[in-house]
């Protein structure tokens, strides 16, 4: 007897789309088999025209998340429990360095604040802010312990976590020697501080202005740089939230001189522009890098398509309306940033990528769940459907509707970026390591049931996403 039989849906495996007629068997927390099984189980899923995807991994989210003195609501129970009902089965939020402190004094931090409460499981990134030796002699540390990837900032000097290119400089090499993968918030600082000191003398507080502070050229510009210096530590690069048309360009150019390089993108950045800044909720949307125009979008969403970007996450960081419109009518940097998001990425993605004709359901997985995986190292544990990995999967009826909204919506923030908008795919069931914890709708999971997945670079499959480990494309390292 089997703990649970998923039977007869439309699978998507890494071979393709399983037309239908598929069964997926779990035991003890793992995918056991797939095809036809009649194995008599514990409980049955009558998956009969129902799509079965792999649980949705999100690369990049931010719980409970505690800058602009203002936390978000969507602590690691609520964000994690609400991220099920969209479908997520594991997410990836970022140990952020105290500069001048370990990094692991971070990582205990975070975890101490995920165990408890985590729904699902979950892995970490680490936002490194200094490169002094000790941070540096401590990177082998953080990637031995599970966590390969780092992200740098350069931006939000004020907040103590930018780096300056010297630092950026070494921090690749020396995660690059380690065998991680390091990443980069790309926005230029000094152009974006500037353009902030010049609206806030005119009086110009609106939210408007938070955009045309950080025009497409300002991540453009540190794209540009930061590929430059990966270039010359022969690391390979992650860079997170890709927003524009000209970063794009840029990335695409490096890819075809064979740097190693991906990117990731948003759901936001793909389906919502500038002109929310303009309306009179207008500051909710203030997100960095901001939210850019209809052409921007149309470029990434052929980017997507194209294999240019890699992945899409959500950069989950929702804080309440009441939290941003207090900082309104003050300096623009200081309303808090960040959309609430975790829930909502497959329903959004899937109505407009996979319905709207623009992904196929096979690209949809693997930029939702499988890359993702590929990328924090969580794969072939995480972000796939096959026989040996966790039984993470969820169980969709494509014809049911439902009008998003800050009342329909799980997640406890105050509103909705989506708010009115028609989707699909909802999962009716969401399976974590075997256990139903999303049933017919209701979630039913225990909270801190979700445990920390170690990541384990696998090189050879990053290669799939043009990330060729370049100790290996450039021969022995200089
Ligand atoms: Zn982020």
């Amino acid at each position: 007897m089997i703990d649970l039989l998923v039977r007869g849906g439309c699978v998507v495996t890494p071979a393709g789309v399983v037309k239908a007629g598929c069964d997926v068997a779990v035991d003890g927390g793992r995918i056991v088999a797939l095809g036809r099984a009649d194995q008599p189980a514990r409980r049955t899923v009558d998956a009969s025209s129902m799509l079965v995807l792999p649980g949705l991994v999100d690369a990049h989210v931010h719980l409970g998340c505690s800058s602009w003195d203002a936390v978000t609501p969507n602590d690691w129970y609520h964000g994690t429990a609400a991220a099920a009902v969209g479908g997520v089965t594991t997410v990836v939020d970022f140990a952020t360095q105290t500069r001048g402190r370990l990094m692991m004094e971070a990582v205990d931090a975070w975890r101490s604040r995920a165990d408890p409460d985590a729904v699902i499981d979950y892995g970490l990134h680490l936002s490194i802010t200094d490169a002094s030796s000790a941070t540096l002699d401590e990177i082998s540390r953080v990637v031995d312990y599970g966590i390969p990837t780092f992200k740098m900032f350069t931006i939000y000097r004020s907040h103590g976590i930018m780096l300056e290119d010297d630092q950026i400089l070494e921090v690749c090499r020396r995660v690059h020697e380690c065998g991680g993968l390091p990443g980069v918030h790309a926005e230029n600082a000094p152009i974006a501080e500037r353009n902030y000191a010049r609206f806030a003398a005119k009086g110009l507080w609106q939210p408007h202005y938070h955009a045309l502070a950080k025009p497409d050229y300002v991540e453009a510009e540190a794209i540009n740089r930061v590929l430059f210096l990966a270039r010359v530590a022969s690391a390979p690069l992650y860079i997170y939230h890709l927003s524009t048309a000209l970063g794009l360009e840029l990335v695409r150019r490096a890819r075809a001189a064979g740097q190693a390089v991906l990117a990731e993108t948003c759901t936001h950045y793909l389906t919502l522009s500038a002109d929310c800044l303009d309306r009179p909720d207008g500051v909710n949307y203030i997100c960095s890098p901001p939210l850019r125009s209809v052409a921007d979008q149309r470029a990434l969403w052929q980017a997507l398509s194209d294999g240019a970007v890699a992945l899409v996450s959500t950069d989950e960081a929702g804080y309440n309306a009441a939290d941003k419109a207090r900082a309104l009518g003050g300096p623009l940097e200081a309303i808090p940033n960040g959309l609430p998001g975790v829930e909502l990425r497959l329903p959004v993605l899937y109505t407009q990528g996979v319905e709207g004709g623009r992904l196929s359901l096979e690209r949809f997985v693997e930029l939702n769940c499988t890359n993702p995986a590929r990328v924090c190292g969580l794969y072939p544990r995480k972000g796939v459907i096959a026989p040996g990995s966790d039984a993470d999967l969820i169980v969709i009826d494509p014809g049911r509707r439902v009008r998003l909204g800050a009342d329909t919506q799980h997640m406890p923030v105050d509103w909705c970026a989506y708010d009115g908008l028609e989707v699909a795919g909802y999962p009716q069931y969401t399976v974590a390591r075997g256990q139903v914890i999303v049933d017919d709708y209701v979630f039913c999971g225990a909270r801190g049931r979700g445990e920390f997945v170690p990541g384990r670079l696998d090189w050879s499959g990053l290669s799939s996403l043009g990330l060729t480990d370049p100790r290996k494309a450039d021969g022995p390292a200089a």
